[in-house]
């Protein structure tokens, strides 16, 4: 598939988890621009700064600082055969400035229920040394990587319900615009990890 694959859902829905199994699928590499995000807030720059107090207040960054970022990532040569967008676009302005830059050849929507949303996110916990997601409950660590796992500051009830509701108000309607397009693809996320991967693998392998 040439263009690039978005991986579209609420926060949560396990975009990050599904998207090592992709990459490698496609071989498109990862972009997700909460990660970026996270490394500009940890590197202390002018764009980490402006954007923390978003981030931690569980609001969308501005449209106009993200789109610069995504616009330039872009142009790296790894990007040039598409890339697997993860957490971008989050408003139609930002799939607006994408539909410019780049070929979008298909949208995966994993869908999750709110309630189920909640748990995930209060469960989920990083491994800052490989970049590997866990859950408490759902994909517990191995114990050889317990002692290091973080919780993101972002990933409590408060901020999780503002996150939804940015979701909600302000993503979802994507949804309809990419499907419009004939370009949406919509997976059912309320099913085990294993289970979602292998509906996007079917998913994708129809469309290669
Ligand atoms: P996103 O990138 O969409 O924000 P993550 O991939 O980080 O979501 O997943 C959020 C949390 O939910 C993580 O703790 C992850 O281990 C867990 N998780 C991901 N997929 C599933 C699933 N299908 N069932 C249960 N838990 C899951
Ligand atoms: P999750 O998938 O768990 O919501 P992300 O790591 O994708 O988390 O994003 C974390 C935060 O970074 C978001 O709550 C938001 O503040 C900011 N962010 C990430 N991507 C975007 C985007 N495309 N547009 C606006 N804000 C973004």
């Amino acid at each position: 598939m040439s263009g690039s694959i978005v991986l579209f859902g609420p926060p949560g829905a396990g975009k990050g988890t599904q998207a090592g199994r992709i990459t490698v699928l496609t071989g498109k590499p990862w972009v997700s621009t909460g990660d970026m995000l996270r490394a500009a807030v940890a590197a202390g720059s002018e764009l980490g700064t402006e954007a923390k107090g978003y981030m931690d207040a569980g609001l969308l960054v501005p449209d106009g600082i993200i789109i610069g970022l995504i616009v330039e990532r872009l142009q790296h040569d790894d990007a040039s055969s598409g890339v697997l967008l993860d957490g971008y676009p989050r408003t139609i302005p930002q799939a607006e400035a994408l539909s410019e830059v780049a070929v979008v050849s298909a949208v995966i929507s994993i869908e999750v229920s709110d309630d189920a949303i909640v748990e995930r996110i209060v469960g989920r916990r990083m491994d800052p040394e490989t970049g590997g997601i866990y859950h408490v409950s759902f994909n517990p660590p191995p114990p050889e990587v317990s002692g290091r796992l973080i919780q993101r500051e972002d990933d409590n009830e408060q901020t999780v319900r503002n996150r939804l509701s940015a979701y909600h108000e302000q993503t979802a309607p994507l949804a309809e615009w990419y499907a419009q397009m004939g370009l949406l693809i919509s997976i059912n996320g309320n099913a085990s990890i294993d289970e979602v991967g292998m509906a996007i693998e079917e998913a994708l392998s129809g469309a290669l």
